[in-house]
């Protein structure tokens, strides 16, 4: 039976390892299907206290990393199905592949996945020019065209980065008005390689014959006229949902699916704890989540000594 059984391994999972570690419980963390979290999928980080200079985001989350193993934590590269808690007051972990792994404690740190327009081929169409990380595609549309949909700070942050490769970068936002941070906004729109589209939604995706996108139809909220805009790529940065499904009834959630934290890090089942991006739709900081994974940690160990 593991005394702590962490889930996610973004900024909130591996500072509740970090934390849990120091207090010798030994944690056990799962990886999900994103080991790292989102700040593997971005580029840098000028915001994370201590790194004046900025740091790359996945070289922040290998020294995450790094410094929970040196306390103990373990990694296991699994997805979990499903989290069940026993009569006896442990918890299930059924793991997918049928294993399945026990523990006292839960911290579920499992962050958000990022959302789609919602379009009918849109899924088939993902790693064929249709993506929502920069970072890991961008390099491969050299001296082309792309869009970025999306005016939040991930848009900006993308379309931004884009511009090292493409030839331009359309922002494609569906007010005429961005919603990200005042500074990132600024730097995206004073690129001459960013060419904003406002009022303005993709309701189409145009695919060629070897089924990648070829362009899209642009669909202008204000006046309903549609058009097609020649690209080879495009970036959807329209926020994230949270990935709590698997813990069925034992959390309760908003209506966006974020688990309703009743105290802190605690939630409706005593034992169950959650930090970071999966409870948090306020602030969803890497900070903040570092925050909540160590208010998560001091938590269970506190439940543990009782
Ligand atoms: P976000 O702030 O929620 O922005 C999502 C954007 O997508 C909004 O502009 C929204 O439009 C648009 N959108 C949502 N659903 C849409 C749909 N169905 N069709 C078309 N457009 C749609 O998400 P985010 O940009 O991913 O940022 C999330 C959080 O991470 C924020 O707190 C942000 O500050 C933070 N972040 C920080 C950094 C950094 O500091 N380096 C980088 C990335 C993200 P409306 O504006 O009309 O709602």
């Amino acid at each position: 039976m593991e005394n702590v059984i962490i889930i996610g391994t973004g900024c909130a999972g591996y500072t509740a390892a970090i934390y849990t570690g120091r207090a010798n419980l030994t944690p056990l963390m799962l990886s999900g299907s994103q080991p790292g979290g989102q700040l593997t999928t971005t580029t840098e980080v000028e915001n994370f206290p201590g790194f004046p200079e900025g740091i790359e985001g996945p070289e922040l989350m290998m020294k995450m990393q790094t410094q929970a193993e040196k306390f103990g934590a373990r990694i296991e590269y699994s997805q979990v199905e499903k989290v069940t808690k026993t009569d006896a007051g442990h918890f299930d972990v059924l793991l997918e592949g049928g294993n399945t792994l026990q523990a006292k404690t839960v911290i579920v740190a499992t962050g958000a996945s990022p959302k789609h327009l919602g379009l009918p081929n849109e899924k088939s169409l993902i790693g064929h020019g249709l993506t929502s990380c920069a970072t890991c595609d961008g390099a491969f549309y050299r001296n082309v065209p792309v869009a970025v949909i999306g005016g939040g700070d991930s848009a900006c942050e993308e379309a931004s980065f884009l511009t090292r490769f493409a030839s331009t970068v359309y922002l494609v936002h569906r007010r005429e008005e961005l919603r990200a941070s005042k500074i990132m906004a600024d730097r995206a729109l004073a690129n001459p390689k960013i060419k904003p589209i406002w009022n303005s939604t993709i309701s189409a995706y145009l695919i060629d014959e070897k089924g990648e996108v070829r362009a899209a139809t642009i669909k202008n909220l204000v006046t309903g006229e549609e058009s097609e805009l020649e690209l080879k790529c495009v970036f959807v940065a329209i926020g994230h949902v949270p990935n709590a499904k698997f813990l069925g009834d034992l959390v309760d959630k908003d209506e966006n699916g974020y688990i309703i934290q009743t105290q802190g890090t605690l939630t409706k089942t005593q034992g169950l704890f959650a930090a970071g991006d999966v409870a948090d739709h306020v602030y969803r900081q890497a900070i903040t989540a570092a925050g909540q994974g160590c208010a998560a940690a001091l938590e269970a160990e506190r439940y543990l000594a009782h």
